[in-house]
């Protein structure tokens, strides 16, 4: 085995166009993934498996969307041991193939019902015919380590010796222990280049790909978040920032994993687990009031890598853990001065809200110190009233504001009553268009259809964020009111007009 640090030249290929899709519920259009193709280039990701030609005409369309586009990454497409699935993905002018051939004797045997001798042979013609077409191919051994390994190395072998331009290592059903993974990878990287292909059903995604690259793989399939069929392939952020934090080896553009990331999990529906290394919510989250006091002295006090180096930033959290270090730094963060007798008062209410198991929001902290400081801060935008009519017919709200004392109406349609009522805000408040918001979340605090909702929405204007709850058994109310006080903190302070004459 190599020392990881000696590797160099580790190339990845992005599957989760192909594998990625083939989790449950997953239906990529054309549109979304060339979108995901064009992130996956700027990421410089070697090959980009766009899918498989031989799904469908809808799939085709797809792939060819993505050859189409100018990208610098080769892309493949998913091909089954048929001649025709090749003819496919020759339609549809890809440069290359993965072709995937059976390996274990379950699939060998079991699945497509021929022989292992029959198998090689058909692997051998089907190779030659991929490359008379000029394709790139690598050939998988799918099953590869539930499979005989002398039976492996001479599929595999053949299909180099056919003029194959590189063999995989397939942990199809995510079965491999490191061991087992070293040792089938250190006999086929005797024989030409090896990739890895590694699930994650054992937890042992990461560490397979680590261990065959060090048995001599060159190439690491894996997926934007890991999604993939069952437990999900493995993903390529964690498998890249291992690389270059432990063993200073590139491979991926690792400032646009974050951006990435967002846009595969809005729009493949999968969304991702706060706990999730490198891209989850609490990555670079810290609310214990020791690790946010020493990470007030110093970053990389408690993080293994500072957070813009994977395009985030790092957030200190109040709650039940916070400390008073910390709620000094986020009442500085939002310019509010408070004396130190005051500061212990908001420190023991944040903590009360926290121990209560709730998360301190931006809004909570600020009311709190108002409270605290007497310092009464009159609001500049208020609901007065809203409406909303949907079942039926274009989901519409009308909104009523009252903003600097001024009363401000607007009626606007969406593609469901809290879109529309989020849409009337906007309206109405046209002037202060440079409100963002960055994101919003529903939680049911309670289980049944009268459930009381708490919306929590993330709003920015310039350079400052701030979040806010809003509880109500009614969603669009709740989504609405907490829009509303996000807006009318982010315009507090301020001498200037909130709203732009019309
Ligand atoms: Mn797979």
């Amino acid at each position: 085995m190599e020392d990881l640090s000696d590797v160099d030249d580790v190339q990845f290929l992005d599957t989760t166009l192909r594998d990625g899709e083939q989790a449950p519920g997953v239906s990529l259009s054309p549109e979304e993934k060339a979108r995901i193709a064009r992130r996956l280039d700027a990421a410089d990701v070697d090959v980009i498996e766009a899918g498989s030609a031989c799904t469908g005409p809808g799939e085709r369309e797809t792939i060819s969307r993505v050859t189409d586009l100018d990208i610098d990454a080769t892309v493949t497409s998913f091909c089954r041991g048929l001649e025709r699935d090749i003819d496919l993905a020759l339609d549809c002018g890809v440069d290359g193939i993965n072709l995937v051939v059976p390996a274990s004797d379950r699939h060998v045997e079991g699945k497509v019902g021929t022989s292992r001798e029959e198998n090689v042979e058909t692997t051998v013609d089907l190779v030659e015919y991929a490359k008379e077409h000029d394709l790139w191919v690598e050939v998988i051994g799918e099953d590869g380590s539930r499979a005989d390994l002398d039976y492996l190395e001479e599929l595999l072998g053949a299909a180099l010796d056919a003029g194959a331009d590189r063999i995989c290592f397939a942990d199809t059903v995510g079965h491999a222990t490191p061991d087992r993974a070293v040792e089938a990878v250190s006999r086929l990287s005797e024989l030409g280049p090896v990739s890895t292909h590694t699930h994650d059903d054992l937890g042992l995604a990461v560490t397979n790909a680590l261990a065959s690259l060090a048995a001599g793989a060159d190439m690491v399939h894996g997926t934007v978040n890991g999604i993939g069929e069952r437990a999900g392939n493995v993903a390529l952020e964690e498998v890249a920032i291992a690389l270059d934090h432990g063993y200073g080896v590139e491979t991926m553009e690792l400032t646009e994993v974050y951006e990435l990331a967002k846009l595969v999990a809005n729009t493949t529906g999968i969304p991702l687990p706060p706990n999730k290394a490198v891209v989850g919510e609490n990555a670079f989250t810290h609310e214990s009031g020791i690790h946010t006091d020493g990470t007030l002295k110093d970053d990389a006090m408690y993080e293994p890598y500072p957070p813009e180096k994977v395009g985030r930033e790092r957030r200190l959290a109040l709650g039940k853990h916070a400390g008073r270090a910390g709620v000094a730094a986020a009442l500085d963060e939002h310019d509010i001065e408070v004396s130190e007798e005051e500061l212990d008062e908001v420190f023991r209410r944040v903590k009360e809200i926290g121990d209560r198991g709730k998360r301190v929001t931006d809004a909570d902290l600020l009311t709190i110190a108002e409270d605290v400081s007497g310092d009464d801060r009159e609001r500049r935008v208020e609901l007065a009233d809203l409406t909303t009519v949907a079942g039926g017919g274009t989901p519409t709200a009308s909104i009523r504001l009252t903003v600097d004392g001024e009363e401000r109406e607007e009626a606007e349609t969406g593609s469901g009553p809290v879109d529309a009522a989020l849409n009337a805000v906007q309206a109405a408040l046209g002037g202060v268009a440079d409100t963002h918001l960055e994101s919003y979340h529903v939680d049911a605090i309670t289980g049944g259809t009268d459930a009381v909702v708490t919306v929590e929405v993330e709003m920015s204007r310039g350079d400052r964020t701030v979040t806010v709850t809003a509880s109500d058994s009614d969603i669009t109310r709740a989504s609405v009111r907490a829009m509303v006080d996000a807006i009318d903190r982010l315009v507090a302070d301020e001498g200037e007009t909130v709203v732009a004459d019309d």
